[in-house]
């Protein structure tokens, strides 16, 4: 990334510590002018701090623990006041998008997950991820769109999909524990690229480094940082998260067109991932042998030793949602 895009990340952070130091401010005036009392209860928290400050300038002895106690009190009857008339306790406090780093970024030296987000999102233009998550998240995940008819000797769409559902839900709350990987396959439309984004959702909130590619996209980066060593570090570094983030999504798998080279890089990525440990989870319409066929016996061997495997299937959603019958 070019210093000057990593600037503009920055200044973004400026901006919302400016903003929500604002905001506390105009909650402050606010509630000072209805409830003065507040308004002196901050006055006299604010002397003790400035006179402890004062006085250990000063070298004089300071009674440091008694003064503590004191603030925390007048915090605690500060909170008290906001409760009974109806504020939340902490409506004065300082508001951050990102409380492990107080929206600097930072904790440290080490970049913030948040940071490193951005980061990621700059670098794959997947910012537009963010706005679809809003609506694709397991909170809107509609079981009434599958059939509650058995499909031949399987279970009904609808039974088997809340099943699916609850794993996926499972998984991304034992992220932090267990880094599974997971294929989902199955024909066009019938789920498989909403239940990654819910996945996605989930770990992105959890602070993850998450990395939304689809098949085109994914190999696109590995030729570049393979083909055109002149690329720069922006495709050097591209590459590194594909192998580094602690979650790689790769959607639509078999859209691409495949040859050897496709094969031979889809097979470094996945393997390397596997060794450092880190998730994976692939979605694709191709069937487990349409798969084997389209890339090597080891690549398919990887997937089926060391993913989970969900054949999604069910009527095609996105028809349904265009017919007007949900
Ligand atoms: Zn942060």
């Amino acid at each position: 990334m070019d210093n000057a895009t990593f600037r503009t990340l920055l200044r973004a952070y400026e901006e919302t510590r400016a903003n929500n130091q604002r905001l506390v401010q105009q909650r402050r005036q606010q509630v000072y002018r209805e409830l003065p009392a507040l308004a002196e209860l901050d006055r006299t928290i604010a002397s003790l701090a400035s006179d402890q400050g004062r006085a250990m300038l000063n070298g004089q002895p300071v009674d440091l623990a008694g003064l503590d106690r004191r603030i925390l009190e007048l915090s605690e009857k500060k909170s008290h006041i906001l409760e009974q008339n109806g504020y939340p306790a902490d409506y004065l406090d300082p508001v951050y998008q990102c409380p492990k780093c107080r929206d600097t970024g930072y904790i440290g030296n080490e970049k913030c997950s948040c940071l490193r987000q951005k980061i990621v999102d700059k670098v794959y233009e997947q910012s537009n991820i963010k706005t679809k998550l809003e609506t694709e998240n397991f909170s809107n995940f509609r079981l009434d769109y599958y059939s509650d008819q058995p499909a031949g000797d399987r279970p009904s769409p609808r039974e088997y999909m809340t099943r699916v559902v609850a794993d996926c839900r499972e998984y991304a709350a034992g992220f932090s524990a267990r880094k599974d990987n997971i294929l989902f396959y199955g024909s066009p439309g019938v789920g498989k690229t909403f239940l990654t984004n819910c996945i996605a959702k989930e770990l992105l909130d959890q602070g993850f480094m998450v990395i939304y590619l689809t098949s085109f996209q994914f190999f696109d980066i590995l030729s570049e940082y393979v083909f055109r060593r002149d690329a720069g570090r922006d495709s050097e570094m591209s590459f590194r998260y594909i192998l580094n983030c602690d979650l790689l999504i790769i959607d639509d798998l078999g859209t691409e067109v495949v040859n050897s080279f496709v094969s031979s890089q889809l097979f470094q990525c996945l393997n390397q991932r596997l060794l450092s440990g880190k998730a994976t989870i692939i979605s694709s319409n191709l069937s487990l042998s349409r798969l084997k066929d389209t890339y090597s016996e080891r690549v398919y061997s990887r997937i089926i030793e060391n993913y989970r495997i969900y054949n999604i299937y069910g009527d095609d959603i996105r028809v349904m949602k265009g017919l007007g019958g949900l």
